[in-house]
């Protein structure tokens, strides 16, 4: 049997400042630096002080991440590192990083889509064989990728403007809850009533898998005023009942848009079918319970990593670039940071962008 690769993973597209240490399908040590605080005030990612957040940690973070895989330079086969999509100065910070220590070294560089990390976990923690259904639903994705090899994606639908979690931290905001709104709109919802606020279910009327998530957030923002204008303000019960309706909404989506690109998949015949989700919002109880029994009454596998890997990290691009590196796709020193990098070059842009910017 063949000695497994161990890479050094870096990761720096967005607001988490991440290195790690994966040797085959064992994650040796994953650190990740979260900035969250550092953007607090600003109510969303200041691209900035991503950069020089990324740029003044990477190296604490890589020595760190060596430290507690008790491994050294001297013991990789390989660098990996997010090449894009993100916000381009938190890329670059990455990728320069990078090409120091790999010239410094002389290891190889693996350059690695962001995206590509989120969608082959389901490899690194489950062993999924090819091809499989995923659906990637975070603060700025939301897209349906049938993965048929590592670095081949169809995008069968995604959402045309927001990205579901960027729709929950908006509700929050709008409701007096907490950020992140994701965990503190489901909190909330646990007490509130989905059927009091009737909200939108968008595109469910439209063929195709396609999304749309920012008329909910307007829808909220209306009921919200409709509600305040009445009694002069929001009770603890209306911002329950206003969650639980919006998160009932989310979850009706997904999870119909889910049922017909399981359809689209089901044409292809995979050998053991399988539907893996990633990214932050697959936290949320309900729309995970939904999308598990959707899957169970398809006599499909349901694939949830734990969380620490679905979102951003850098085990994910250190086994996406041990992939890449096992089927002899190196880099070198002309390796470019790209704001944008779709991971189906076949699919029609989507429209709109995130808060993170348009990725896909
Ligand atoms: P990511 O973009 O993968 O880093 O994930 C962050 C996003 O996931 C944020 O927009 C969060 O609000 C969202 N999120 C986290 N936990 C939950 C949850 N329990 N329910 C819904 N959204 C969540
Ligand atoms: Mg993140």
């Amino acid at each position: 049997m063949t000695k497994p690769l161990t890479l050094l993973g870096i990761e720096s597209s967005c607001d988490d400042t991440a290195a790690a240490v994966v040797r085959g399908d064992t994650v040796l040590s994953s650190v990740v630096y979260g900035q969250t605080s550092l953007h607090a005030a600003f109510g969303g990612v200041v691209p900035e002080i991503a950069a020089r957040a990324h740029a003044e940690k990477l190296d604490h973070c890589i020595e760190e991440a060596l430290a507690a895989a008790s491994t050294t330079l001297s013991d990789l086969d390989g660098i990996a590192v997010t090449a894009g999509p993100g916000l381009i100065g938190g890329v670059l910070s990455g990728v320069m990083c990078a090409k120091g220590l790999s010239a410094a070294t002389g290891l190889p560089l693996i350059g690695v889509n962001h995206l590509a990390g989120h969608a082959l976990t389901p490899r690194l923690t489950d062993q999924v064989a090819y091809p499989y259904l995923m659906l990637l639903v975070s603060g700025g994705h939301c897209q349906f990728l049938i993965v048929e090899a590592h670095d081949k994606f169809k995008r069968i639908g995604g959402t045309i403007d927001d990205a579901p979690g960027e729709a929950f931290d908006k509700t929050a905001r709008l409701l007096g809850l907490p950020q992140p709104g994701g965990p503190s709109v489901e909190k909330a919802a646990k007490a509130g009533d989905p059927k009091r606020i009737t909200l939108p279910r968008p595109l469910l009327n439209r063929p195709g898998c396609d999304m749309s998530f920012s008329g909910l957030k307007t829808a909220i923002l209306r009921a919200r005023d409709g509600i305040a204008a009445e009694k002069g303000g929001l009770t603890a019960q209306d911002q329950a009942d206003l969650s639980a309706s919006f998160q009932v909404a989310v979850s009706d989506v997904l999870i119909e848009k889910t049922r017909r690109a399981l359809a689209i998949y089901a044409d292809l015949n995979p050998a053991t079918p399988s539907f893996a989700i990633a990214g932050g919002v697959a936290a949320n109880g309900a729309i995970r319970e939904g999308l598990m029994a959707l899957c169970a009454q398809h006599d499909v596998a349901f694939i949830a990593p734990p969380l620490r890997l679905c979102t951003d990290n850098a085990a994910m691009i250190a086994y996406a670039g041990l992939e890449k590196m096992a089927a002899g796709g190196i880099d070198d020193l002309t390796l470019s940071a790209r704001p944008r990098w779709p991971l189906d070059q076949r699919a029609a842009p989507l429209l709109g962008s995130g808060k993170k910017g348009a990725k896909a």
